[in-house]
């Protein structure tokens, strides 16, 4: 069976960066083994989903170059959900309930007041079929609720987590349709990853004890209806969490548009995101393909993955200097070539510092004031220069005849021409800058500092 994941993010906001995690690792899963990664719109929730975010998340996962095989949206499913919905109930495994939020409020307190878990009682069960149509006529409308079967001990080996057991006795019937008839996440996504046939469900932990109540979902949908398909395998990272070791405001809120702002490349997010919380050392790798090849559920901690913008920072810097000129060429300022970038990039830490460093070429830069010595030493340079034939070794061969002429070596001989031709005292190696800066300007700027 071809490996199928899926990703189904709720467009009720941005994706986070909890979420591109989870995205990235879904589509490397399928992508290892050549299989399909689809894009699922969780949008029942008509209320709270907007438009404008499955734009959004389409066009964060374009800019990432995580691109699904396919794209489904729950919204155009609700049909499906329904027969699915009839299904289970002929099966017996659905049942309505009338309680009110503030009745099972009160079911709650009491049970944990007495010590118990606060599993719901299931008194909606031994309502009579008049008790039902009494409450109906009476203008009350039931929400529904899955039956879990009590009896059973679900299980499952989880591809991060190992072994994992639960007590479905345990568990509450969860409920999975509103009174208004609106669905809740679990049986259409149950009903989702079954027609979809996908075959690992790869997500965070905070939905292990979900797996547990789908896990019977799928069982008693496969029975009613599904009968070619098969529950898919499960795996639960442990979440992302800030430096200071929560989940933090902040990481929640933290997504590809601030990434984009701080010149965050998406290589860097990658080479990040695949390996935090595993046991692989983080590294600035920005062949995707190794990334997906050394993917590794296995290698998943269970401890929370932390997430530290600086070390994204220093990912970053090493990612874009081994950025090809072709990948930024439509980046970068006007004039900037291929020599330019070369020049340049062991200096940024992001693309965007290139037209800063570019103006050392282009100019004007700040002349700096530099004492009588120097500027008679700057002024020997200016001739020196006029006197060379120039060529890409210029400044190899503009260092050497000063050396020999004035004696100067080391940082007298160097850090003033350096100031001189560039205004700075750090910056690219000048043997690649100074063929760019080019001899007009170079000239120009030494008689300047001379001056
Ligand atoms: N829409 C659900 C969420 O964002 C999907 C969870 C899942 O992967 O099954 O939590």
């Amino acid at each position: 069976m071809t490996v199928t994941t899926r990703f189904a993010p709720s467009p009720t906001g941005r994706l986070h960066v909890g979420n591109i995690r989870t995205a990235l690792h879904n589509w490397m899963l399928a992508k290892q083994a050549g299989g399909r990664f689809l894009l699922r719109i969780d949008d029942t929730d008509a209320a709270r989903s907007r438009e404008e975010f499955v734009e959004i998340i389409r066009y964060d996962l374009a800019w990432l170059r995580i691109e699904p095989d396919g794209e489904e949206r729950q919204s155009a499913r609700l049909e499906i959900y329904e027969a699915a919905f009839d299904a289970l109930r002929e099966a017996g495994r659905i049942y309505p309930a009338f309680e009110s939020a503030q009745e099972l409020e009160l079911k709650r307190k009491v049970a944990l007041g007495r010590g118990l878990p606060p599993i719901y009682d299931r008194a909606a069960l031994s309502l009579s079929d008049e008790e039902i149509a009494e409450k109906k006529a009476g203008g009350e409308a039931p929400h529904w609720r899955f039956k879990l079967d009590h009896g059973e001990r679900i299980e499952w080996d989880d591809g991060v987590r190992g072994k994992q057991a639960f007590d479905a006795a345990q568990l509450s019937d969860p409920v999975i349709r509103r009174a208004d008839g609106s669905w809740l996440y679990m049986l259409p996504s149950a009903v989702d990853d079954l027609d979809m046939g996908i075959t690992d469900v790869l997500r965070g932990e905070d939905h292990v004890s979900n797996t547990a109540v789908q896990i019977q979902m799928f069982t008693a949908l496969i029975a009613a209806r599904y009968s070619s398909q098969q529950m898919p395998r499960f795996a639960h990272e442990a979440l992302l969490v800030g430096r200071e070791g929560k989940l933090s405001k902040r990481l929640g809120s933290l997504g590809c548009d601030a990434f984009r702002e701080r010149g965050i490349e998406p290589e860097a997010i990658l080479a990040l995101l695949a390996r935090l919380g595993t046991s692989q050392p983080v590294e600035p790798i920005v062949d995707r393909s190794a990334l997906i090849e050394t993917f590794d559920l296995a290698t998943f901690g269970r401890a929370p993955a932390k997430f530290d913008d600086a070390e994204l920072d220093r990912l970053n810097a090493a990612i874009v200097h081994q950025l090809d000129y072709a990948e930024v060429a439509g980046r970068l300022p006007d004039g900037m070539d291929e020599a330019g970038w070369h020049a340049i990039r062991p200096n940024l830490t992001t693309v965007g510092e290139a037209s800063d460093w570019w103006g050392l070429v282009t100019g004007p830069v700040d002349t700096p004031a530099f004492e009588d010595d120097d500027r008679a030493y700057l002024a020997e340079a200016k001739a020196t220069l006029n006197t060379l034939e120039w060529s890409p070794e210029i400044w190899r061969d503009l260092t050497a005849a000063l050396k020999e002429r004035t004696g100067r070596k080391g940082k007298p001989l160097f850090l003033p021409l350096r100031r001189a031709l560039t205004g700075r005292d750090h910056g690219p190696d000048m043997g690649e800058l100074l063929p760019l800066i080019g001899q007009e300007r170079a000239v120009r700027r030494l008689d300047r500092a001379a001056a």
